[in-house]
């Protein structure tokens, strides 16, 4: 019952007990009037209070959440899944619960009535150790606790001695904006697949020494599969093309790249291809050649990287290949 609605059943149920404005004919007195407008004025607020909270209550307060996988490492990706009381069918946007980790807020996405999941990134540079997990609803929010495990990546040594590119604001601004694509729907099914047949050469997450220092804010950012120029790369999961990139419009260290989003936060970049056979719009299928390993931009030689994100983070492919999420 909507407080509208009830405050016009009020105006007539005080009028059937003969207290209303309406049925002021005479017969009360002008002090009984105003004691029982008084009166009604008090139980009607009351009434008014307690359906508010009610009300609010039934939006989608949280009933519980549950983080999966329950003893992650970094690079991991984190499934939350949420079950809510209610859905107010009239406000869908004010169900849709949100979640925040490290002070970050991610999006849910309704997968069954009155249940959501949301995906939260973990990287090589998160501190490992306990952190939250926060659900925000309408009613009370709901926390849970988890244990981020520590894990050694490879480390490589490179020694520069300038050249290179650097990139151009073109290329790093479409990445970026392609990075930062949200869409509601859900693309992919089931496990991914590997995009190259290419052995893999470098995996997700190696730290680097530059000159013999440290770099703290560098992780590989995907998988690097050896293959030879010409040989296909296919789409690891369904998704839409959002982004093509070329060498010769100013992709001068990413080379031709295609990005693939397959929704809900979770994209795919290909970089450093030959030949790009999509175009921006194209929906594709799990398996469907989209273009050709290379060595454009800066690359040493022909590879395939393949770099998976979601929510605009760096995550491991490996647990999006061998346990998939659904
Ligand atoms: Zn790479």
């Amino acid at each position: 019952m909507s407080i509208s609605s009830l405050h016009r059943l009020l105006g007539r149920l005080s009028c059937l007990g003969g207290l209303g404005e309406q049925c002021w004919n005479g017969w009360m007195g002008w002090k009984q009037w105003l004691w029982a407008q008084r009166r009604w004025g008090i139980v009607s607020l009351a009434i008014v209070t307690l359906l508010s909270v009610l009300n609010s209550a039934a939006v989608s307060s949280i009933v519980s959440l549950q983080a999966s996988p329950t003893n992650p490492q970094l690079g991991d990706t984190i499934s939350v899944f949420i079950q809510t009381d209610a859905t107010d069918e009239a406000q869908p946007d004010a169900a849709q619960p949100t979640v925040v980790m490290n002070q970050k807020t991610y999006p849910t996405f309704a997968i069954a009535p009155h249940q959501f999941r949301a995906l939260l990134p973990t990287t090589p540079l998160d501190r490992p150790g306990q952190f939250r997990i926060q659900v925000n609803g309408t009613g009370e929010p709901k926390t849970t606790a988890l244990q981020l495990r520590d894990r050694d990546f490879p480390t490589q040594s490179i020694w520069l001695s300038g050249g290179g590119s650097d990139g151009t604001d073109y290329e790093f601004d479409k990445v970026d904006a392609f990075k930062a694509i949200v869409s509601p729907e859900k693309f992919w099914n089931g496990k991914f697949q590997r995009p190259s047949q290419g052995e893999i050469s470098t995996v997700y997450g190696v730290r680097r020494y530059y000159n013999g220092e440290f770099a703290q804010d560098y992780f590989h950012r995907g998988v690097d599969y050896a293959a030879g120029t010409g040989s296909p790369v296919v789409a690891p999961a369904a998704g839409k093309v959002v982004l093509v990139g070329r060498e010769a419009d100013g992709f001068t260290l990413h080379g031709n790249t295609i990005g693939v989003d397959h929704g809900q936060g979770v994209t795919s970049i290909f970089i450093h291809l030959s030949r790009i056979d999509v175009k921006e719009g194209d929906f594709v299928q799990i398996g469907q050649p989209i273009g050709a390993v290379g060595s454009t931009g800066a690359a040493t030689g022909p590879h395939l990287h393949w770099g998976l994100y979601v929510n605009g983070q760096s995550v491991d492919p490996v647990p999006w290949r061998y346990n998939g999420f659904e």
